[in-house]
Formats: structure tokens, sequence, C-alpha cells
């Protein structure tokens, strides 16, 4: 029998804050979410940005009264990364298993994280409450298996920390490294063999090299040099661009596009809606 391909599909590409103004629309302006359908009732999630929503409805729109599970994997805590959460119709239906998975941080596991922050007076509705099944995973190095995918992570270079996934199916493998910031050697190299080989490279590039140069050292993000670069050094056959900066339009994103393809031809950028097979 042929090996089953999954898509991950991308609901938020922007970084740091929604953008849904006229220049960002086609490129999309949703922050960080991606989902993959493993079949039987079971998904995989990276991220809670504000695309989680979207893929909440799309899976309100299906069969109601059935039992499906979901394996939620957080990148980190910043808002752009969790402030679709409270707004996902799954964690208030008695019939979803949510599992979370993320990294301790400032000594708080990913439970008290996220309790905290879906509580009055941030949210009317406390997480701690919700009809769905909701269980929490404290990230270690050791790799998780959800259906048949092997999820491994990768600590990231951030402020308050970030972590990257890569996910392995059948010989296919996607690793997902937003908010990283290029330059810390050790963390850089463990990345490039991390992302060895990879089918699909998702790589934070959040910035101009000018805008990087002059401003935001120390932010935690990267450029999409320094996406190519870890690109080509891993030798993955296709890089995608990721966390776009807010102020960045549809057309700065696609002349960075046309660059970063003179250096490494195999490069998308991320737009919601794309469908990336493994
Ligand atoms: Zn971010
Ligand atoms: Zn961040």
């Amino acid at each position: 029998m042929s090996r089953q391909d999954y898509a991950l599909r991308i609901w938020g590409v922007r970084g740091t804050i929604p953008t849904p103004i006229g220049q960002t629309l086609r490129y999309g302006g949703n922050t960080v979410c991606l989902s993959a359908d493993l079949g039987v009732e079971r998904y995989l999630v990276l991220d809670c940005g504000t695309g989680l929503r979207m893929f909440g409805n799309a899976i309100a729109s299906r069969q109601q009264g059935v039992e499906r599970h979901y394996s939620v994997f957080l990148s980190h805590y910043h808002f752009d990364h969790i402030q679709g959460l409270p707004f996902f119709t799954p964690l208030y239906d008695a019939h979803s298993v949510i599992t979370f998975h993320g990294f301790k941080s400032l000594g708080r596991p990913v439970r008290q994280v996220l309790e905290e922050f879906i509580a009055p007076p941030y949210f009317p509705v406390r997480l701690a409450g919700v009809p769905s099944k909701v269980n929490y995973v404290d990230a270690d190095a050791l790799p998780v298996t959800v259906s048949d995918v092997e999820v491994s992570c990768l600590p990231l270079r951030h402020p308050d920390g970030s972590l990257s996934y890569r996910l392995r199916h059948e010989g296919k493998t996607i690793v997902f490294a937003t908010d990283h910031e290029f330059g810390d050697e050790a963390t850089d190299n463990a990345l490039v063999r991390f992302s060895e080989g990879a089918d699909h490279l998702i790589y934070d590039a959040t910035y101009q090299q000018s805008e990087y140069e002059s401003l935001r050292r120390g932010w935690g993000h990267s450029t999409w040099y320094a996406a190519v670069n870890t690109a080509r050094q891993a030798k993955v056959k296709n890089l995608i661009l990721f966390h776009h900066h807010p102020d960045h339009s549809d057309r700065e994103l696609d002349e960075i596009l046309k660059v970063a393809r003179r250096d490494f031809p195999a490069t998308e950028i991320a737009q919601e809606g794309m469908e990336l097979r493994f």
C-alpha cells in the first residue's frame, strides 16, 4: 500500500499582531497557526495565533457529537502564538480531547501559563473549567508520537525562549522554526543539523537585512537572508519564509521572495491557505 500523505495547512502567517488591512490580505493578516489532519479524527496543531479560530470554525462545520483529538504544540507563549486560543471552538465541545505541549517558562508549567492567560480579567471564561478534556505535557528532549507522526523539538534563540518542532512521517520531514534570532553559532548549527535534508523548512524571516542591522538586533527574529543560509547549509528541499512583519505589505513580501529566490530558488513565502505535504 502506498504511503498516505498529510497536509500541513497554514492558517496564520503574521508575526507580532494581526494585520487586517488591505495591503496584507493576499498573504494574510492572521497570526501564527498551522494544522494537519492525521485522519481518524486526530489533528496536529502548531501554535494558537488568530489563525486558530479559522481552523476551529472548519472543524465546527463537520459532523457534531464526534470525539476528536487535538495535539497542540506551542513554540512559546508570546501573544501572537496563543491569542487565538480563547476562540477555538473545540475547547467548548465536550467531545474534544486537547493536549497542549509546551515548555516550562520562567518556572511555570504549560498548564499554569495557559490557565493564567485564559481567565478573568483577560477573558471571561476560565480555561480551567472548559467542557473539553484538556491535558498538558511539559516538553522535554524526547520525541512525541502523534498517530504515525514523530514530533521532536529544539530550543531556539528568542526572548523568553522558543521551540522549533520537527514533524517526521514515513521519511518526509517538516521543520517549523518560527521566532528565532540567528547569530548564536551553537543554536544555528543545532538548527542546521535538526533541519538536515528536510522537505520543508518554515523559518522566521521577519526582517529585511537593513531593518535588522539598524534597529532590531536582539529582538529575537531573523531575516530572509538567514533563512536562505540555513536552508542551504541544511540542504532542505523547500524553504518557506514565515512570521511576516506586520508592516510588510504584500508587495514588499513579493519583493523579498524575488530576492531570496536568486540565492535559493526553492523558496516560497507563507500564505494563508498554503498546504505543505509530508
Ligand atoms: Zn511571534
Ligand atoms: Zn515571540
